[in-house]
């Protein structure tokens, strides 16, 4: 096995592409931080693939280096890191299986003090990382998304892209009033998402506040939600404008630049962080990769926000 050294003396096109150049450690035993793939889209609504995300990430994630150029942050130098692979699936035919199995794999992470940082899969999978690392108390959310994903059901099934934080906020897993919502946009059907989120006490700000607010105040008002406790970051790529994240399933224009996202998760540095995850990249919509590149950037960003949180424990 390729060592973390020889990771990063190799160029960047060679070797086996792990999260990051990373060395590949599938028992998360003695890390900081495991990145993760969790390869399932059995949740989408409309256009499939995020289940190819992980991959494809990964490999766009080679382009990655070390040094951050805007917090000097080094995540290598501040603690342990590796790619512990993919969450393996019974059978992905079975929705109430793979969230089990989803939940299962979090969970050994868990016990083991690490914190997970993972690349979806659709987002779906948010809710059953949540049924594993909020077990113990309610977290903050700090959730990017073109979409609240706080709808009840669709076609019958409570269990799909556009309902995490609602099954999430039922079981007592995430603290409403210590979530917001950023980028919300897009015509929908019934306002009933919207509605939802409002109401047990979200924090929503839709794209034309976020647009008038500017980022500065946007990282201030996320900040002032969340607080100091327990928080998770969940960065659905279709909350990026689909001109910089075209490769998704559910795109909707009008949105985040990526330059608007590299500062809002900078200006989240030092906050009480527990894990992130980047979601809903569909590499058959990206034939250029870029999206992947966004989704491994945006990683990247999260890492370095967590390194932190380890090293100022
Ligand atoms: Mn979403
Ligand atoms: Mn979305």
């Amino acid at each position: 096995m390729a060592t973390e050294q020889d990771q990063k003396h190799l160029s960047r096109y060679m070797g086996i592409p792990t999260f990051m150049r990373t060395p590949y450690q599938p028992d998360p035993g003695g890390l900081d931080i495991a990145l993760i793939g969790v390869p399932y889209d059995g949740g989408v609504t409309n256009r499939p693939g995020a289940r190819h995300g992980p991959r494809e990430i990964r490999n766009q994630s080679s382009l990655m280096r070390s040094i951050h150029h805007v917090t000097r942050v080094d995540p290598y130098a501040l603690c342990r890191i590796a790619d512990i692979g993919d969450v393996t699936f019974e059978s992905v035919f079975d929705h109430n299986a793979a969230v089990r199995d989803i939940e299962l794999f979090f969970a050994c992470v868990h016990a083991a003090g690490v914190i997970p940082l993972s690349a979806g899969g659709d987002h779906s999978i948010t809710y059953p990382v949540m049924k594993a690392i909020a077990r113990d108390a309610p977290v903050g959310l700090i959730h990017i998304d073109a979409h609240t994903d706080t709808w009840d059901e669709f076609q019958g099934s409570k269990f799909m892209h556009g309902t995490p934080f609602r099954r999430a906020h039922e079981d007592g897993l995430l603290d409403a009033s210590r979530t917001v919502q950023i980028g919300i946009r897009g015509a929908q059907n019934t306002t009933e998402g919207w509605d939802y989120s409002l109401e047990q006490g979200m924090r929503v700000i839709f794209m034309e506040e976020f647009t008038q607010m500017g980022i500065d105040a946007v990282i201030k008002e996320a900040r002032r939600v969340v607080g100091n406790g327990p928080t998770y970051i969940s960065f659905d790529v279709d909350g990026l404008d689909p001109v910089y994240a075209p490769g998704t399933g559910t795109p909707e224009i009008g949105g985040i630049t990526t330059i608007e996202a590299q500062a809002l998760l900078r200006g989240l540095r030092n906050l009480n962080l527990i894990g992130g995850d980047v979601v809903e990249v569909s590499p058959p919509f990206d034939p250029g990769g870029n999206t992947a590149l966004v989704g491994a950037t945006l990683m990247y960003e999260i890492l370095c926000l967590l390194a932190e949180v380890i090293a100022n424990r």
